[in-house]
């Protein structure tokens, strides 16, 4: 009887092996019970060698007990509320490839429960998925670094003149909004132009570059400093009034005086100060505060004028 039984199975599964064989993909068949692989068609056999009757793990995975990723205890339990079917994708270390599996958990023809798998490579998909996904991270951080650069001033790495205008006007909307002041302060360095004469043009540079650091260094975190030009520097301070920022103009000054600069010796740096009124644009405070850097200049320089 038992015998009969064996070939019952042996006709059906090699018949079916025989259709499954057309199927340019793996396909295998598994014992949810016993584990043992019930049909195993052509490119499967091709492809792992395993064969009908031999143990599913063994024989693909070549792992001594079950698999723990093995899809038959959550298919058995989907199975209970109806058809049981999974799409999963799965790398297989055994031959170093990423397979599609479509596992379905079915009777089969001779009354046995059975897991049907269908294995689809698809290795060629996921370099390409993985080359798309590297290169859009690099497009993502290459974006970043354009939109910084387009804000950025090169020399210094403080906003630039385009990024002081846009945190300007996005200052003023706020202030204007919770009825708050806003100040800018403008530097300028004192006779740099002879510092450049006298120490070249990459000293001038070194300089500008410590300078910008007191600056950044020297202001609140609200406050934005930018590089305004040649050897001027603008700091838009929100939520500051005249003295405020008179006070914050004059603790930068004392910083650049008191540094030491050794390529250069030490040196100072003037600044002009205004307090935004009602109804102004951008271009009328700055005109302000760099008509008050003017008379610093005129003043005897290393000072702060409003
Ligand atoms: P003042 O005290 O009146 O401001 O005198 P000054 O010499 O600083 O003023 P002036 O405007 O005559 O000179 C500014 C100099 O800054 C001239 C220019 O060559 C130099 N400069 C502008 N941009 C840069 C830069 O990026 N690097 C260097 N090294 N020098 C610069
Ligand atoms: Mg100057
Ligand atoms: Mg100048």
């Amino acid at each position: 009887m038992a015998t009969a039984s064996r070939r019952e199975h042996t006709t059906k599964n090699t018949r079916n092996d025989g259709a499954f064989d057309v199927i340019p993909f793996p396909i295998y068949v598994v014992d949810a019970l016993t584990l043992e692989l019930v049909s195993v068609n052509q490119a499967m056999r091709r492809k792992t060698g395993a064969e009908a009757g031999q143990t599913c793990h063994k024989a693909i995975y070549d792992q001594p007990s079950p698999c723990h990723f093995c899809k038959i205890g959550p298919l058995s339990e989907a199975a209970a509320h109806g058809p049981a079917a999974m799409v999963f994708e799965h790398f297989n270390d055994r031959d170093d490839c990423w397979y599609q599996l479509n596992e379905t958990l079915m009777e089969w023809f001779d009354g046995r429960r059975v897991k049907h798998s269908i294995a689809v490579d698809i290795g060629a998909l996921k370099d390409a998925q993985n080359e798309l996904s590297e290169a859009y991270a690099l497009l993502a951080l290459k974006s970043v670094e354009l939109e910084k650069a387009s804000i950025t001033d090169t020399l210094t790495g403080l906003f630039n003149r385009r990024r002081l205008d846009e945190a300007y006007a996005h200052e003023l909307d706020r202030a204007q909004r919770y009825a708050k002041p806003v100040s800018l302060i403008i530097g300028d360095v004192d006779h740099f132009k002879a510092i450049n004469d006298t120490h070249g043009h990459q000293t001038g540079d070194d300089v500008l570059k410590s300078i910008a650091e007191l600056l950044r260094s020297g202001v609140r975190a609200v406050d934005i400093v930018g590089r305004w030009g040649g050897e001027e520097f603008l700091v838009i301070c929100p939520d500051t009034d005249l003295d405020g920022a008179q006070a914050l103009a004059e603790k930068l000054r004392s910083s650049i005086a008191a540094e030491p600069f050794p390529a250069i010796g030490p040196t100072t740096s003037s600044f002009g100060v205004a307090q935004y009124r009602a109804g102004e644009s951008f271009k009328d405070t700055v005109a302000r505060a760099d008509t008050a850097l003017y008379k610093a200049k005129i003043n005897g320089r290393n000072r702060v004028e409003s």
